[in-house]
This record gives C-alpha cells, structure tokens and sequence, in this order.
C-alpha cells in the first residue's frame, strides 16, 4: 500500500542539485529586485529574471508550467499571486510580490520576495505594507526554524500561525486556500505545507526532504478571487498582500535553506538554529 502523500526524498547528490538552483535562482531574484523602480513594467522585471537564470544554464520552470506565460509571477498590491508579467508599470507605495524559480539537471526551486516601492519614512509608502511584508518575512522565517527540527510538517504551519498571531494579533489574515509545498524533481509535489496549524500533524519529516516555505499574509480577508486571466489571484476585498518563500531542505545533518546565499544562517541564528550545508558541496 502506498501512503496518499508519498514525498520523494532527495539523496544528497540531488540537494546539492538544487543547492545549484537555488543560488542561482537567489541570484536572479537580487538582480530582479535591484530593478524594481516606479515607472518598470513587470514584463521588463520578468526578462532580466530570464536573461540571468539563461545566463547561468538554468532552465525555467514557471514557464508554461500549466500555460503559465512567464518567467515569474509579479503579483501587485491585492494580487496575492500568481500575477502574470505585462505592461502594467509599477507606482511608487506599490506592494509587488516577485515569485520565481529555475531548473538545475532536473532540479527544481522556488522562492518569493515582497518589494514596496517607496518608504515610509520618506513618505512614499504605507507603512502598514511594510508591516504587512515584515510580518510575513518573519514567518516565513520562523516556519523555516520550525521545519529545521520539526518531527511533523504540520509543525511548521502551527509556528507561522502562531508567530504571526503573537506578533499582530488578528490584524492579518492568513491565506488557507494556497499553501507551501514539498519541491524536488518537480516544483509542485506532496506534502502540502500549510501556513496555519490545521490540527493534523501531517507527514514525517525525514532527512531527503525539501519543501517551499512560502507564507501569504493580507491586511484583511482571506477570501480570494482569481482574475479573468485565469491566473491572478487577488483578494476579495482588495486588501493588500504580501508573500515571502524559500525552498528548503532537511539532509541527515541538519537543515539547509537552498534559496538563500548563507543558507539562512544570518535570519535562522536569530532563531537558535545554525544551518548545515548539503554534505559535498
Ligand atoms: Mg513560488
Ligand atoms: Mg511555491
């Protein structure tokens, strides 16, 4: 009999392939970001994203991945996700979520950054968007945390809900109906890594293991739409959003964020966790 969420467990060799993605994908998400100003329209954010995993002999994987037409998704303000590349330009005090991922010898990552275009301080942003996009950082990172020496994955959903709950209150809404998935030789596998404690502790987390950690937070309902284009997913009263997520790995010597330059360790010390990288590499 086979277990309904059987989940691939990755030998080191094949971590240290997406190790590979990862960074490379990390690279390609910092030179995105960097050219993040008002006035850009999403589509050019999407070719300078394309031109960098090309350079570096990574293939897509969010292109055509069911249609999809991009390299990323550009997601703005009440778009939660999913949001396709265009000539939407972007305006300062706007929330844009960049998610992206490439593919290494068959390998995959994932990972999401919150840009806001503008500060607070200078008073070109709000600044609960910048709350907003901590609050998610932070949980996302406190997921990670969880996952590093979680028994169960449904461990990681209960420490983002409960970070979050801690740090805002019932301010913030939660996104149930997209969740965190388990990454390998696909983007998308089992388990399903929710952002809420569900009340099932979920699969056993085992050494081989590598998920997308990706909390997506909003100012107000949890309720969402998902636009004409058959992609965008916005919420349905319009409150802004925010989503921040890194592809991780569980190897038999400890934990190891693939999306991240340092492995996490400058965001995970801050936790009491120290990552270990993927033996090999
Ligand atoms: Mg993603
Ligand atoms: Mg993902």
């Amino acid at each position: 009999m086979f277990s309904r969420q059987r989940v691939e467990l990755k030998s080191d060799a094949q971590l240290r392939h997406m190790d590979a993605a990862g960074s490379i994908l990390s690279d390609a998400l910092d030179t995105t970001v960097a050219a993040v100003e008002p006035g850009i329209t999403t589509s050019s954010l999407n070719d300078i994203f394309a031109q960098v995993i090309e350079k570096a002999g990574a293939a897509p994987n969010f292109l055509n991945y069911h249609g999809f037409p991009g390299y990323i998704c550009t997601s703005v303000n009440d778009e939660v996700v999913h949001g396709i590349p265009g000539e939407r330009m972007l305006a300062r005090g706007d929330v844009l979520k960049i998610d992206g991922g490439c593919i290494v010898n068959g390998w995959h990552s994932d990972s999401a950054r919150t840009v806001i275009l503008g500060s607070s301080q200078e008073g070109t942003a709000e600044p609960a968007d910048e709350y907003l996009s901590e609050v998610t950082r932070q949980a996302m990172w406190h997921g990670i945390a969880a996952f590093a020496q979680a028994k169960h994955i449904g461990e990681v959903g209960e420490a983002i809900e409960a970070f979050v709950r801690k740090e805002s209150g019932q301010q913030l809404g939660i996104l149930e109906d997209y969740v965190g998935h388990g990454i390998g030789s696909a983007m998308h596998m089992s388990p399903d890594v929710f952002n809420y404690a569900t009340g099932a502790s979920g699969v056993k987390i085992k050494p081989g293991m590598a998920v997308a950690i990706e909390p997506m937070l909003t100012r107000g309902s949890i309720d969402t739409d998902v636009l004409s284009d058959d992609w965008t997913v916005v919420t349905a009263d319009g409150s802004r959003a925010s989503q921040w997520e890194h592809s991780v790995a569980r190897h038999a010597g400890g934990v190891w964020v693939l999306t991240a330059p340092d492995g996490g360790a400058a965001e995970l010390s801050k936790l009491g966790v120290t990552p270990v990288p993927i033996p090999g590499g």
